[in-house]
């Protein structure tokens, strides 16, 4: 059996499709245009490239893009200054503050300074207490992507057993509370877990959300199980460095139903979901139904 491969480089095409759609709509009937603010403090290549296609994609979907980029001696004053002046701006209905940021700024403090109505990557305490007791507004990204993807082959997930591999705040548990509001009967596995292939092979929905490449192998994986792959790590491989998954792609696509590639899997997803999540944060703050595009 070969498993199918979830294009999400596609899924995401579409749904940035029909964000800029409703983006058209809005501005032709309340003259309203979403604004989304990206705040990155320092040099890492990695978020420069992250926030630089974060903006084209903004303007490509028609709303507004703002950006700031500050240098890595930013003080955690001067921070919160920008994301107090980003709070009260009206043009901008989202704001996110690229992470990783440096030592000396408390990254705590800075997230939970964004006003919870703007906090489009969901990291706000509010908007995770939110997600935890089922009534979910602003949702981290990754996480909602990872239901997006699974939804393309079950297009309900009740009633299944979904395995996260992974606790952090940032992907593991909100993947899980997201399953869980879906009503699939979920296991968080982590680094203390005992026997996690026979943990794993119980997964009608397994999601790898670890970091550690290649971890998942085909023997952990019951047949016919959809297979979503959150991890992103480089390897060298014959002198050549590549990206890779925590999931064993090659072995896994044998006794899978269906399987995430890295990359074009999961990754793509994330800069769709922030554009989904600065309509639903623009609907919030007008007080207009929010849309439902995936
Ligand atoms: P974290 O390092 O914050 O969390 C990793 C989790 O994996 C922890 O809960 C840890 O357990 C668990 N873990 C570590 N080792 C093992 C092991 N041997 N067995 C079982 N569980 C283990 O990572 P993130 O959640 O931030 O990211 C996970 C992966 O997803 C990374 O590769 C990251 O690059 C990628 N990622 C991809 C995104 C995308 O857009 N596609 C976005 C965000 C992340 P414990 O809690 O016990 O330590």
């Amino acid at each position: 059996m070969t498993a199918t491969i979830i294009d999400g480089k596609a899924i995401a095409a579409a749904l940035r499709l029909r964000v800029g759609e409703q983006v058209g709509r809005w501005k032709a009937e309340h003259g309203l245009t979403p604004g989304l603010a990206v705040v990155l403090v320092g040099e890492d290549p990695a978020s420069q490239v992250y926030v630089g296609s974060k903006a084209r994609q903004t303007v490509e979907c028609g709303m507004k893009s703002f950006e700031h980029r500050l240098p890595a001696t930013t003080s955690q004053a001067e921070l919160l200054a920008v994301v107090a002046r980003l709070n009260a701006d009206p043009q901008v209905h989202g704001i996110l503050v690229q992470l990783p940021l440096p030592k000396h700024i408390s990254e705590n403090a800075v997230l939970e300074a964004i006003d919870p109505a703007k906090d489009v990557d969901g990291f706000h305490p509010v908007n995770a207490g939110r997600l935890a007791t089922g009534k979910p507004n602003l949702v981290p990204c990754t996480p909602l992507g990872c239901i997006a993807l699974a939804k393309t082959v079950h297009p309900r997930l009740d009633g299944l057993d979904a395995v996260v591999v992974g606790r952090s705040n940032i992907v593991g548990k909100p993947v899980a509370q997201l399953l869980l509001i879906e009503n699939c009967t979920v296991t968080i596995a982590h680094s203390r877990s005992r026997d996690l292939p026979a943990i794993c092979r119980r997964a009608d929905i397994l999601v790898a959300a670890v970091g550690r490449p290649l971890m998942i192998t085909r023997d952990w994986v019951k047949p016919g199980a959809t297979v979503i792959d959150v991890g992103i790590n480089r390897i060298d491989a014959s002198g050549k460095s590549r990206l890779v998954g925590d999931v064993d792609f090659t072995g896994v696509m044998e006794v899978a139903g269906a399987v995430t590639p890295v990359p074009g899997g999961v990754g793509p997803m994330t800069i769709a979901m922030l554009l989904n999540n600065t309509v639903t944060a623009a609907a919030g703050i007008h007080g207009l139904e929010v849309p439902k595009l995936f």
